[in-house]
């Protein structure tokens, strides 16, 4: 089995830019989970799919998902069509959070999620990766900010991508799927117990890219000859 890096944790903690970052940095694979559930619930919002866990597990297993490595350009493909753009609306952030309750569509999504790791290394982000998908992972992190900073830093990336949303309606989201995240029975969001936690609210990026790339090369396992920048993939 391939090494493997986690970053768990709440909206808008920074874990897709930090696991971009390091992935490139090393030259690894990038696996954004969340894009997994979000194009499961983009098909049954086009469909207006019953809202219930049978309806939804039927439903992804007549579905491919397939996410490209490449930290630089992440694509999501949903049964052979890009998706990448049209999975970052809110409503689809709502209905991920969703669907990502049922446990028969968390089965099959981290099967689809724990075969990328046969293949390299790779660093992935989501809620449950370092406590069910990747228990056993070499280095787990878990990024946490304020929820005003995240609100704030979500506010400004949908608006910096055009949509016209206020940064109430944006914390408001916000709190209800990040309850709704950790609260659920089946793989709730949490740190794992042997994960780093790292605080992000006033950290600048680079720092924060910093403190996770060194925790990852101090790891007795980190492969010699690890670091392949730019290496492209896929
Ligand atoms: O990370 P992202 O915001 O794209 O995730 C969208 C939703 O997908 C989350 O709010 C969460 O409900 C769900 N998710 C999950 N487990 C993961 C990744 C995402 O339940 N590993």
């Amino acid at each position: 089995m391939s090494f493997v890096v986690t970053i768990d944790g709440p909206s808008a903690a920074g874990k897709s830019t930090t696991a971009r970052a390091i992935a490139e940095q090393l030259g690894w694979r990038y696996l954004d989970t969340g894009a997994y559930y979000r194009a499961l619930a983009l098909k049954g919002m086009r469909l207006g799919m019953p809202a219930y866990d049978e309806a939804a597990t039927r439903l992804a297993r007549e579905t491919r998902i397939e996410f490209s490595g490449d930290p630089s350009r992440a694509h999501v493909l949903l049964d052979g069509v890009d998706v990448t753009d049209a999975i970052r609306a809110p409503d689809v952030s709502e209905g991920a959070s969703r669907i990502a309750a049922f446990p028969g569509v968390r089965r099959l999504l981290v099967e689809w999620q724990r075969i990328l790791r046969e293949r390299e290394p790779l660093v992935g982000e989501g809620r449950d990766l370092g406590t069910v998908v990747f228990p056993d992972a070499e280095v787990k992190l878990y990024l946490d900010a304020d929820p005003e900073t995240r609100a704030k830093r979500r506010h400004a990336e949908l608006t910096g991508r055009g949509l016209a949303v206020t940064l109430d309606a944006v914390r408001a989201d916000m709190r209800a799927r990040d309850e709704r995240d950790r609260s659920r029975s089946d793989s709730p969001l949490k740190p794992a117990t042997d994960a780093t936690v790292l605080d992000t609210s006033g950290l600048d990026l680079a720092r924060q890219v910093a403190a996770a790339l060194a925790l990852v090369r101090a790891h007795p396992s980190f492969p010699k000859g690890g670091d392949v920048p730019g290496r492209a993939r896929a």
